[in-house]
């Protein structure tokens, strides 16, 4: 089967980063699904469905005309790669995700990436629901205050306005939220490796990630 690693992790906690990074490394392909959720929110937005409506919702994650190149995203044709970054489409991706027919509507375009010679894949479920029999899953964590600073960072550079505090308090919402779900709960798989990356850099991270491919 053509290998899969799958990295697994709470929001912010650089697994967009590193999955991006191992790939480069290895020449494998990566599959971003948080986007998947994030587009999905973004098109509900801009049709104007009832975000409440799973069934709704659903049909939209179903009907998504999306593509990739190079890192950026596009959502019938548009470039959205900005747009799916704003906050209030990530509350709304962590919304609609909880919906266990969004979640099963996107299952199909996520093995869908799995193609030779191999694919990093982030996401929250990659290592127990999209691909469980990935030879390798990372379950990144860092504590939620080198997350939030992180994010800040981020949507500094990407040059939306930014404010700590209530990156904290959103992000301690959202992680909430991911782990207590009824639909696909953040947690680590039974074999995962945990990799805390709190204090290390991108590289130091990186590395440990190769080590356990290669080991
Ligand atoms: O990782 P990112 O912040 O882009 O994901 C956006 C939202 O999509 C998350 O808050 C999470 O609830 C959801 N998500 C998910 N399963 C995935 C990836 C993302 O439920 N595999």
């Amino acid at each position: 089967r053509i290998p899969v690693i799958a990295i697994d992790g709470p929001t912010a906690s650089g697994k967009g980063t590193i999955a991006m990074r191992v790939a480069q490394a290895l020449g494998w392909s990566v599959l971003d699904s948080g986007a998947l959720y994030r587009l999905t929110a973004l098109a509900v937005l801009e049709q104007g469905v009832d975000p409440a409506d799973e069934s709704a919702v659903a049909e939209v994650a179903g009907r998504l005309d999306v593509s990739f190149h190079n890192g950026d995203v596009f959502l019938r044709g548009r470039d959205v790669t900005q747009a799916i970054r704003e906050e209030r489409v990530g509350n709304l991706a962590s919304r609609i995700a909880a919906y266990g027919a969004v979640r099963e509507a996107l299952l199909g375009r996520q093995r869908a990436f799995r193609v030779a010679p191999g694919l990093v894949a982030d996401g929250r479920d990659m290592g127990t629901v999209v691909f469980p029999d990935a030879p390798l899953k990372i379950f990144l964590v860092a504590d939620v205050e080198a997350r939030a600073k992180r994010r800040c960072k981020q949507l500094k550079e990407k040059g939306f306005s930014a404010n700590l505090s209530g990156l904290l308090e959103d992000m301690r919402l959202r992680d909430e939220r991911d782990r207590s779900r009824a639909n696909a709960p953040l947690v680590a798989a039974p074999d995962a490796k945990i990799v805390d990356s709190s204090n290390l850099s991108i590289d130091e991270t990186v590395a440990v990630v190769l080590g356990h491919w290669s080991s």
